[in-house]
């Protein structure tokens, strides 16, 4: 397994700009990945990092080697795509085979390592079936013993999952998370898909318009978001504008235009944040974060939707100065209706004060 260090990165496309002056380093054995909304420069990095696209500025280190200007076939990646580019027509031996084969190792080798992949990624059974025979998820790991197969120092993986249905994402979620534990190989991923990159990742880089707005663990993206972008793209969040009343080194009391009044922690603000008083910031409070009851920054107000989705009940609730997205979780209580009363509570650690 190898680290990859990308130094001061930019590619454009004539005019168009891919992505802008990355620098990231992902360490040997790391599952890191690029998040981002669609356009925002994932896979532009990820062929950047495959040698499909060459850098305009900045270099591409695997541990020290310079691999910036280096053709795809002569890097020791596995890749695998979202529509998995296989051989329909092949079976499934021939098309984990085919890598091995280009490389020039004997039959014997062949057979003895297609064998050991295929039920790495349990598809003992299928050597012998086209891949026009298989079901979605079968293909996908075709895909990803084909990938494995070579051994590779990096395994890249483009969306492998947007082909499959939810049930079956969730299972492949689970396998490949297993495979690269046990394989320790370093390993890129792209998604789209929060819930997945939370799941899976060690480390994730959350990517708009080309630029990265936070790199960290899944929990620190989640509990610690730098920006507003990051806080409203990642779960949900209610983003307050408030202005900051009086701030000591423990308590920051905030008040919005409305005239409401809450207390947070100076502790949970982004290193951006412009934690002054008289500055105006954004507040963000995660809705499962809220509690009912009597509490810290206690509010009173009236429930306008209700929407119960069996692990949770989900309120709206507009209170005088501010509307606001509340998550219990279900443990068979009764619901409350549009309409009602409802008594909130936000305690001082759920509010996060974030940069621009
Ligand atoms: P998606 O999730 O939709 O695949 P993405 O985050 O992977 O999106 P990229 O495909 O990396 O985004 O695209 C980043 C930007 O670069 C976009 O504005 C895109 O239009 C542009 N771009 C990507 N490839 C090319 C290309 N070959 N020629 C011109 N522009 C490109």
């Amino acid at each position: 397994m190898k680290g990859v260090r990308l130094q001061d990165i930019t590619k454009t496309f004539g005019k168009v700009h891919g992505v802008k002056e990355l620098n990231i380093d992902i360490q040997p054995g790391e599952f890191f990945t690029f998040l981002g909304p669609s356009g925002c420069g994932k896979t532009t990095t990820l062929r950047m990092i495959a040698g499909f696209y060459y850098p305009t500025e900045g270099k591409i280190f695997f541990d020290e080697r310079d691999v910036t200007r280096l053709q795809p076939n002569k890097r020791d990646i596995g890749m695998v795509f979202q529509n998995y580019a296989l051989f329909p027509h092949m079976t499934v031996n021939e098309n984990i085979a085919f890598g091995l084969e280009v490389r020039k190792f004997s039959k014997e080798d062949i057979k003895a390592k297609v064998d050991e992949v295929r039920g790495l990624v349990r598809l003992e059974q299928y050597g012998g079936r086209k891949i026009n025979e298989l079901s979605g998820g079968q293909q996908q790991r075709v895909a990803l013993a084909r990938a494995l197969v070579i051994k590779p120092d990096i395994l890249l993986l483009d969306e492998p999952l947007s082909n499959l249905d939810a049930k079956l994402r969730e299972e492949t979620r689970i396998e490949i998370k297993r495979l690269q534990a046990e394989l320790g190989v370093t390993t890129v991923y792209v998604t789209h898909d929060q819930t997945e990159a939370m799941a899976m990742s060690d480390r994730i880089m959350v990517m708009e318009n080309g630029y990265v707005q936070q790199i960290g663990t899944p929990q620190e993206i989640y509990n610690r978001p730098v920006n507003r972008f990051v806080s409203s793209f990642i779960g949900e969040s209610n983003t307050l504008e408030m202005t900051i009343m009086s701030i000591d080194s423990e308590k920051v009391v905030v008040k919005n235009e409305q005239g409401v009044t809450l207390t947070g922690l100076l502790e949970n603000s982004s290193p951006l944040a412009p934690m002054n008083k008289g500055e105006t910031i954004h507040v963000s409070i995660r809705p499962e974060s809220i509690l009912q009851g009597d509490g810290e920054n206690t509010l009173t107000g009236e429930i306008t939707f209700v929407e119960f989705t069996g692990l949770s009940v989900n309120y709206i609730v507009k209170i005088p100065g501010i509307t606001l997205k509340v998550m219990i979780i279900n443990t068979g209580g009764k619901l409350l209706q549009i309409g009602d009363s409802i008594q909130l509570s936000i305690p001082s650690r759920s509010l996060y004060f974030l940069g621009e």
